[in-house]
């Protein structure tokens, strides 16, 4: 063997594995290693399920999950107790208002309510207009409505309490497109900016425009006090990932997760807070809340290196997709 040919063998190789460094395997390695409760269901979401893929799958035709997350949700009602949860105060100025499955968001401020999402139709009297009276808060107070994402069990309520409270509604200008695609579409309201400050009262939350799951998915920096401690809640407005995913979202996904992990890393965001009760198990993190004694620390409250480490998960699962869709889905 001459030098010349050992040489080309060597930087060949030198290639192919920096090359398979980039694949699927090594991504969803890359997140499984940071898996938590604070981030363990969003990873379930976003990272593709590599023991469902039949060998080496041609690119892109893993499972998908984006699906399951979406859609308008089910024609008829489902039974009460398949969905219903009691939501709770997380913070002093902040609501969880959720189903099993599905989390809005009360933001009390001094002049009214901000709400971030409104859960599927079907649970807007229970959880929403009740849900807010059993905790004191007045629905008719509702200012805002912010739509995360146009997907049924996030803006299923828009319709009904636009009609009823009168609220402004804010999306994205994509999300308003597709939301206007819907059977029974919501009034067109306001669109929102990338960074903007949306202020009530003595309250200003920050919005992202973060596409990924959606063509325009909002991402949020809401200002919370915890016995008048102030705290930065982060929510990545838009998780669930598939195969159905575009290589274009998947890319832009990734470039707005690492761009908001260094927004939210600026602004000291150290609390963690989603829009599907799965994503940091949030169902027993509200009950934790609930069974909280004087002294005892806020579940909620998780430290920056969590906010980073939760989108930098989600961030490595769509890059696991990217390699998957690009045709490098094993090591
Ligand atoms: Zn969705």
């Amino acid at each position: 063997m001459t030098c010349r040919i050992l040489l080309a063998m060597l930087i060949l190789s030198a290639g192919a594995s920096a090359q398979t460094a980039d694949t699927g395997t090594a991504h969803k390695a890359a997140a499984t290693a940071l898996l938590n409760s604070n981030n363990i269901g969003a990873a379930h979401l976003a990272c593709p399920d590599f023991s469902a893929l039949p060998g080496a799958a041609p690119a892109g035709r893993g499972p998908g999950r984006a699906a399951g997350a979406g859609g308008r949700g089910p024609a008829a009602t489902p039974a009460r107790e398949t969905w219903y949860a009691e939501g709770g105060p997380v913070f002093d100025n902040l609501y969880m208002l959720t189903t099993k499955a599905n989390s809005a968001w009360a933001v009390k401020t001094s002049e009214g309510i901000i709400l971030i999402d409104t859960l599927f139709g079907y649970a807007a009297q229970d959880e929403i207009v009740d849900g807010m009276k059993k905790l004191g808060l007045d629905p008719a107070d509702i200012k805002y409505i912010v739509v995360s994402h146009a997907h049924g069990d996030h803006d299923g309520a828009v319709k009904f309490l636009q009609e009823t409270y009168k609220p402004k509604v804010i999306l994205s200008p994509e999300d308003w497109k597709l939301a206007a695609r819907q059977a029974n579409p919501y009034t067109h309201d306001l669109e929102a900016a990338d960074g903007e400050k949306l202020t009530l009262g003595d309250t200003t939350i920050t919005i992202y425009i973060t596409p990924g799951h959606t063509g325009g998915t909002l991402s949020f920096l809401i200002p919370v006090k915890d016995h008048g401690v102030p705290h930065v809640a982060m929510e990545w407005g838009g998780t669930a990932l598939g195969a159905n995913t575009s290589k274009e979202m998947l890319q832009s996904y990734i470039s707005n997760a690492g761009r908001f992990k260094d927004i939210a890393d600026g602004a000291g965001a150290d609390v963690i807070i989603g829009n599907h009760t799965e994503y940091n198990d949030a169902l027993a993190r509200l009950d934790r809340t609930k069974a909280r004694k004087a002294g005892d620390p806020n579940p909620w409250v998780v430290g920056k290196p969590e906010v980073t480490k939760y989108l930098t998960v989600v961030q490595e699962c769509a890059k696991s997709w990217l390699a998957i869709d690009e045709g490098h889905p094993f090591n």
